[in-house]
């Protein structure tokens, strides 16, 4: 996962160098917890999702609403932020590629580090810690992983989809008596579908 390598700066913990917008949607402010480890602060927020939330086949629209229920608490090293979050998946059938919709519900936690403690971590982890820039927590990273470790490895249309015929390529599930009488030579298929669109 990208991450702003806060360590390549010089470590000043009078200054508080942000790269993170603080308007932006999925980014919070801490203050208020003022680190004093166990003040913490509830919030709802609607957002509208950002680009790549979820995989090719199966995500959240970029700009659909996403739900999110957090909870900011301020420990000795940093910030813990847990949440969930709600949205609907679009996409398409693994096996007949008809559209689909499913609701998802994720929830995440993750200790957001403060930065001069971060700096003092063992060198060799400091790539998994998330830290604060700042008062600023970037939720983006954390909950695009929520959303695609939750997504299904083959979205379906339903469970038992019986997907497309191996013959025509018709949608099973619409025509389930759906037969031929003899497998259909596809030289023949192309000259069945000018005789239909000929009556
Ligand atoms: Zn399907
Ligand atoms: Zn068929």
């Amino acid at each position: 996962m990208l991450r702003l390598r806060t360590d390549l700066t010089e470590p000043d913990p009078e200054v508080n160098i942000s790269n993170l917008d603080p308007r932006a949607p999925l980014v919070l402010d801490t203050r208020e917890l003022g680190r004093r480890p166990g003040s913490m602060r509830e919030m709802t927020r609607t957002v509208p999702a950002p680009p790549d939330l979820g995989i090719d086949v199966l995500g959240v629209a970029e700009g659909a609403p996403v739900e999110l229920d957090l909870r900011l608490e301020a420990v000795m090293e940093g910030v813990l932020v847990t949440g969930t979050a709600r949205a609907t998946l679009t996409g398409e059938c693994a096996r007949c590629l008809e559209p689909l919709t499913e609701d998802t519900e994720v929830g995440f936690q993750e200790l957001f580090v403060y930065e001069d403690h971060a700096h003092q971590g063992e060198g060799a982890e400091d790539d998994e810690v998330s830290t604060l820039e700042g008062d600023l927590v970037d939720l983006e990273p954390l909950l695009r992983d929520a959303v695609v470790l939750a997504l299904p490895f083959r979205p379906l249309c339903m469970d038992d989809c019986p997907g497309l015929c191996p013959d025509c390529g018709a949608r099973l599930a619409d025509d389930p008596d759906h037969t031929h009488d003899a497998p259909v030579d596809p030289r023949w298929a192309a000259l069945t579908e000018l005789k239909t669109h000929d009556d």
